[in-house]
């Protein structure tokens, strides 16, 4: 094993070249434990497949997963529900709305039309549940495989803020329940969704996820299999079209990279075979991404070669 000088001094840059920009950024309050997030912090991670990890900034600081969960709880689904079921409850489409926007449940469909915003999330929250006797536990424990770190848990202040601020998440799954497409009570549905949002996780931790992503659903340090590929290559599409928002078509243009983001300030990303990303930083632009994450990777992907369409040529 042998560290990457280039990617070292990457980081560094990429960090001095995102901090300007943060001061854009808001940090999310419409769920009020949010709001304690501290707008300086900046941490970026990259681990590749050697087993070297480059980090620059915070860290270590613990963070809610909030809506990058939604690719771990996508992974759950498939593997326990299978292909036919999820997609006959959730779209592959992207929306170009907001992440928490209901508008096209009633006058497109009344499937949700990808797995990436919340109402597809809480679609496939649960495709998880049957036949499952501890559908969180079978989350928590996937999380920490993908994470590779056991002491990952409920952050319960943030899920108790959750759930006294998920008026608007109860709506669309009571909408979905009376459409026939819950497999669950709503409100068990929700409160597990909700669970699924609120674990802590560090930039360490995504970039690792991100890693095993980029290889495929394998971990290169033990080389298990951790996902099925098939599952991988989903995931990875949707995060693609849809893991930013509605500036998911943006983002594929100025970083291409697969990559999911969470209203907690993080961003995970997968660069194909070569590396896991991840960054950290709770401000976050109008459409709910976090701004410091944003030009981190953006950079990274210039300065790394790393746009899933820059043409690679042999030397
Ligand atoms: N738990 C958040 C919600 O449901 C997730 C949103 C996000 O990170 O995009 O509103």
């Amino acid at each position: 094993m042998s560290r990457d000088k280039h990617i070292e001094i990457a980081l560094q840059d990429a960090e001095r070249y995102a901090r300007p920009h943060m001061d854009q950024g808001k940090v999310a309050t419409y769920i009020p434990e949010l709001a304690k997030g501290d707008p300086t912090k900046l941490g970026i991670c990259i681990r590749t497949p050697d087993g070297e990890e480059y980090c620059q900034g915070d860290c270590q600081t613990e963070f809610s997963i909030q809506s990058i969960s939604k690719t771990i709880t996508l992974i759950l689904a498939l593997q326990t529900a299978g292909y036919d079921r999820v997609f006959s409850k959730v779209g592959m489409e992207p929306t170009g709305d907001a992440f928490n926007s209901m508008i096209r449940l009633e006058t497109l469909t009344t499937h949700p039309m990808n797995p990436m915003i919340n109402a597809g999330a809480i679609a496939t929250t649960s495709c998880c549940i049957k036949g499952c006797a501890d559908p969180f536990g079978a989350f928590l424990s996937l999380a920490r495989t993908l994470c590779g770190r056991e002491t990952i848990r409920l952050n319960k202040e943030v899920f108790t803020s959750e759930y006294q601020a998920g008026g608007r998440n109860r709506a669309m799954a009571y909408f979905m329940q009376s459409e026939n497409l819950l497999e669950w009570d709503a409100e068990d549905v929700v409160e597990l969704y909700f669970k699924m949002c609120s674990i802590n996780v560090n930039v360490r931790d995504l970039a690792h996820y991100g890693l095993v992503l980029a290889c495929n659903g394998k971990d290169p340090a033990t080389g298990r299999q951790l996902v099925d590929p098939w599952i991988c290559r989903i995931v990875k599409t949707l995060m693609m079209t849809c893991g930013m928002y509605d500036a998911s078509g943006e983002f594929a243009v100025k970083v291409g990279l697969p990559a999911k983001s969470g209203v907690g300030g993080g961003i995970l990303a997968s660069a194909e075979g070569r590396m896991g990303l991840a960054t950290f930083a709770p401000g976050l632009d109008k459409r709910g991404n976090s701004i410091g994450g944003w030009y981190a990777l953006e950079f990274l992907s210039q300065n790394l070669g790393l746009h899933c369409f820059s043409g690679h040529t042999e030397e």
